[in-house]
């Protein structure tokens, strides 16, 4: 019997080449935040893909590029640093003959990595196979890969045969996560964070530290850059309950105000939030905070 593989795969390439969609088709759920916008993606996020044999961990980072701001900054520390310690680099390119500046900076980085890399050339879905083959020569005569993959991330065209390259190159090693956990969800976590943030603050001493959090759901809407989002603040007693609330509602309406702002702007999207408020009186020993860690 073949022993099981294992493996940190790093999703590189400029802002908006796919990378987000091309985890969310491979993983087969919503995980990262897809837009047309650059940049949406401000953290590293961890896709988990597990079958009988493997275990691949799918590292998505913020495109590299210059850096304009401290953000900016931050992203291209966590992007260059997902680069090293990994196992494989999956290389996004467009689907274009020339190579541009960003990707020029990209393939100097590259150069130094010992990981393997795998050229993924995506949305090739926008033109013939002719092209896709010149586009191969021309990356081939700057660093070494270990393969070259044509995909359409949108469409899902060849990303089977991207997974079986993946998986043929995958060393040796244990299953690092539960079989069942797609992803560490860090936006669900961060809007649970903020969400409780809020209350506390102006909440203040009333109700201390008997909530918490839970993101029910986060959905994004069809053609538009907007999510749903659903969340649960559970408290321990029915006079916290009306705390939370408030008169009129109006404690809930300032709590869902000031989140919805602060999420909006760490996770580049406009959100509807709505906010609920439930009595657990024995949510500290329930396994629902895990949920929100990701554990399904
Ligand atoms: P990221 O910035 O690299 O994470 O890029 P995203 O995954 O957010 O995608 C950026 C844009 O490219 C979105 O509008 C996607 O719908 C689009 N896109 C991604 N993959 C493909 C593809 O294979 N074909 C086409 N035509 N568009 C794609
Ligand atoms: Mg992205």
């Amino acid at each position: 019997m073949s022993k099981f593989k294992s493996g940190f795969v790093s999703v590189i390439g400029q802002p908006n080449v796919g990378k987000s969609t091309l985890m969310n088709s491979l993983v087969g759920e919503k995980i990262a935040i897809i837009s047309n916008k650059p940049q949406t993606t401000r953290n590293k996020i961890q896709a988990i893909l597990t079958d009988e044999t493997s275990q691949i961990i799918f590292i998505d980072t913020p495109g590299i590029h210059a850096p304009k701001s401290k953000l900016g900054e931050y992203m291209v520390k966590s992007a260059e640093s997902s680069m090293r310690d990994v196992d494989m680099i999956l290389y996004l390119v467009n689907p274009v003959e020339k190579i541009s500046p960003a990707d020029e900076g990209i393939l100097k980085k590259l150069a130094n990595t010992r990981s393997p890399i795998i050229l993924v050339i995506n949305k090739i879905d926008t033109v013939d196979k002719e092209k896709i083959l010149r586009i191969i020569d021309i990356y081939k005569q700057r660093i070494d890969f270990f393969d070259f993959v044509p995909v359409s991330a949108l469409n899902g065209d060849n990303t089977g045969e991207l997974l079986k390259v993946i998986r043929e190159k995958l060393p040796e090693g244990p299953q690092y996560f539960p079989a069942d956990m797609i992803t560490d969800q860090p936006e669900r976590q961060l809007v649970a964070e903020l969400v409780r943030e809020k209350a506390l603050y102006f909440l203040q001493d009333e109700v201390p530290h008997g909530i918490a959090v839970e993101v029910m759901s986060m959905k994004k809407r069809p053609d538009k850059d907007m999510f749903d989002l659903e969340v649960t603040i559970y408290c321990e007693k029915d006079s916290h309950k009306g705390m939370i609330i408030g008169k009129n509602g109006d404690m809930l309406k300032k709590i869902g105000q000031a989140a919805r702002l602060d999420i909006e702007r760490f996770l580049g999207s406009k959100m509807f939030l709505q906010l609920w408020v439930k009595v657990k009186k024995d949510w500290r020993d329930s396994s629902f905070l895990l949920n929100s860690f990701g554990y399904k």
